[in-house]
């Protein structure tokens, strides 16, 4: 995961519960993600590393266990760079410039992230997975094409010097489909996010701004409880069934207020966010605590990174 900045709901309920799951069945490398990080920002790398640091701490407090996967920085693991310019050798430009996402990025960033690194963005993304014999990656639907590419690359490698490297097979991870409080897409830049890590004041005042069913501008006004996104996020915030059926009949009754609705919203998210919140709270304060953990996966890492990298030189001849 690329540290772009803090953490919202949007992971809270979509990613990071699978990560937490996964290491139930596997060794799991969680990774933060700051050399991606620099092919979009580049020219504002101002508090890149706490915002690294922020993120570890976000998935430590929602359960990712550092004694059990390996948390690290791509920097700090150089065979993530030398496996990635080994494997722009083999990579066709073409494999890279037809790839809808790098068009569709250009095309909303602007020119500016037209550059060789964000290019080859694809390329060291396959390193950051074959680097340590991934049989699985964990992604959505979204992403199925970056890993399609990721296998393509891992076969051009092993076709031309040798198996070397398992083709990374999908874990496809269902994630609800959360939108913004507003409404619209999710996204820190429509600044309709409510953060892991954020006050109780912000979120409650941001929850009782969030837009509702446009048909009940008055209190008396019947609502329709399936076209308001309050609701919606009652239900990913594990409201009982009962409640939910009550809410949903009063709602489409008027016989319950917008306000008083939002209010338990609230409550249940704060309920959610509270415990979360002191954990990473207490993270933060243990000075060290978090670059303690990740020199240790750095070391953990490195030592397969250093070994599956030898054995493709090896492979290579070189
Ligand atoms: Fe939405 Fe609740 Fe208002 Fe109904 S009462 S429109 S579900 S916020």
């Amino acid at each position: 995961m690329r540290p772009t900045g803090r953490l919202h709901l949007g992971h809270l309920l979509g990613a990071l519960p699978n990560w937490v799951r996964l290491q139930d069945d596997y060794d799991c490398f969680y990774c933060v993600a700051d050399l991606h990080a620099l092919t979009t920002r580049f020219d504002s790398v101002a508090g890149m590393k706490q915002d690294g640091i922020e993120m570890v701490a976000d998935w430590i407090a929602t359960g990712i266990d550092p004694q059990r996967s390996v948390i690290f920085r791509q920097s700090e693991v150089k065979e993530h760079s030398e496996l990635a310019l080994l494997l722009g050798m083999l990579v066709p430009v073409s494999w890279l410039t037809r790839s809808p996402s790098y068009k569709e990025m250009v095309g909303e960033l602007g020119e500016r992230v037209a550059t060789f690194g964000f290019l080859g963005y694809p390329v060291l993304q396959t390193a950051d997975i074959i680097l340590y014999k991934a049989s699985r990656v964990p992604v959505g639907e979204d992403q199925l094409s970056h890993l399609e590419l990721a296998r393509e690359i891992t076969r051009r490698f092993n076709g031309l010097y040798g198996k070397v490297f398992p083709e990374p097979k999908a874990i496809l991870t269902e994630t609800p489909r959360l939108v913004g409080l507003d409404g619209r897409k999710m996204s820190k830049s429509y600044g309709n996010t409510i953060d892991i890590a954020e006050e109780p004041e912000s979120v409650t005042n941001k929850i009782m701004s969030m837009f509702t069913d446009p048909a009940r501008k008055r209190l008396k006004d019947p609502g329709h409880p399936d076209e308001c996104n309050v609701f919606s996020y009652h239900q990913y915030f594990d409201i009982p069934d009962g409640e939910k059926a009550e809410i949903d009949s009063a709602c489409r009754q008027a016989t319950i207020g917008c306000t008083d609705c939002k209010q338990r919203l609230a409550a249940r998210v704060l309920a959610r966010l509270d415990p979360i919140r002191e954990r990473r709270r207490q993270l933060l304060d243990e000075p060290g605590r978090i670059e303690g953990i990740l020199e240790d996966g750095r070391r953990r890492a490195q030592t397969v990174a250093t070994e599956v990298l030898g054995e493709a030189c090896r492979t290579i001849g070189i």
